[in-house]
C-alpha cells in the first residue's frame, strides 16, 4: 500500500463490522429503531448490531407505493416495551387525534412527539398508542410500526392495525393526499402480509363510545371500498 521502504506499512484504525454499517452494538432487549444485525458484534449472541436503517425485508420495510417516515427521523422515544404482533390480521381501524394538526414535516414531529408523550407519560401506554400517524402533508410517520401491538382500539389492539390522522375532523376532511396515503398504507400492509387481503377497515366509533375519527372523517371513510357497513354488527377479532 506504501511506497519506499519495506517497513513503511499503511496504518488504519481499526473499525469494527458494526460501526462500518454505521450501527452500534448493544444488548437486543434494547429497542433498534431500524434492524438488527447478527454476526457484527463480539460477545454474546443477544450483542447485536443497531442500525437505524433497515434490513431488507425486516418488518417496518417501506412498500413501493409509500414513503413511510421512521420513528428516528421524526425522533421518537424508544417505547418502555413492545409486543410483538406476530400474525397477519383482518382489520384496519381510521382515527383522528382530536388535537393539534400539522402541514409540514417539521411540525408533524413536533406533534408527534407530544402525541407521544401524552400517551406514555399521561395515559401510561408503553409508547405511542397507534401503528402509524398521517400529516396533512400527506405523509405517513411510523408510530408503533407492523408488527407490534397497539393501544388504540380497545378490544382489537391484538387484531388490528390503526392510522390516525393527526387533527381534528369533527369538522373537516384531510386533504386527497393524506387520505390516500391511509389507503395505501393499507395496502402496504396487506403486501407485506401483515394485513390479509380480505380486511375490513373500520371507524373507531364503530367498536366504541367516542367522536373518533370525527364526523367528516367518518362519512369519507365509509365510502371506501374497503368500509364493510354489512359486518358491523360482527367485528370480531
Ligand atoms: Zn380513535
Amino acid at each position: 500500500m506504501c511506497s519506499g521502504s519495506a517497513s513503511r506499512r499503511c496504518c488504519v484504525p481499526s473499525s469494527d463490522p458494526c460501526s462500518a454499517i454505521g450501527g452500534i452494538c448493544q444488548d437486543d432487549h434494547l429497542y433498534c429503531s431500524g434492524s438488527y444485525f447478527t454476526g457484527k458484534c463480539n460477545g454474546g449472541s443477544t450483542n447485536r448490531c443497531c442500525t437505524s436503517h433497515h434490513t431488507e425485508g425486516a418488518s417496518n420495510s417501506i412498500c413501493d407505493n409509500i414513503h413511510v417516515i421512521s420513528r428516528d427521523t421524526w425522533g421518537a422515544r424508544r417505547p418502555a416495551q413492545r409486543t410483538t404482533l406476530g400474525h397477519s390480521v383482518n382489520l384496519f381501524f381510521v382515527h383522528h387525534t382530536a388535537g393539534r394538526t400539522c402541514h409540514t414535516e417539521t411540525e408533524c414531529a413536533s406533534v408527534l412527539k407530544g402525541v407521544q408523550n401524552y400517551h406514555m407519560d399521561t395515559r401510561g401506554y408503553s409508547d405511542i398508542g397507534y401503528s402509524f400517524l398521517i400529516g396533512q402533508d400527506g405523509q405517513v410517520y411510523e408510530g408503533r410500526g407492523w408488527g407490534v401491538v397497539g393501544a388504540h382500539t380497545l378490544h382489537y389492539n391484538s387484531c388490528a392495525y390503526a392510522a390516525s390522522f393527526m387533527g381534528n375532523f369533527m369538522e373537516t376532511l384531510p386533504p386527497e393526499s393524506a387520505l390516500n396515503a391511509a389507503k395505501a398504507l393499507a395496502q402496504c400492509g396487506v403486501e407485506k402480509g401483515y394485513i390479509k387481503g380480505t380486511y375490513s377497515l373500520f371507524g373507531h366509533r364503530d367498536v366504541g363510545t367516542t367522536e373518533c375519527p370525527g364526523d367528516n372523517l367518518y362519512k369519507e371513510i365509509r365510502n371506501w371500498t374497503r368500509y364493510n357497513s354489512t359486518r358491523m354488527a360482527t367485528i370480531q377479532c
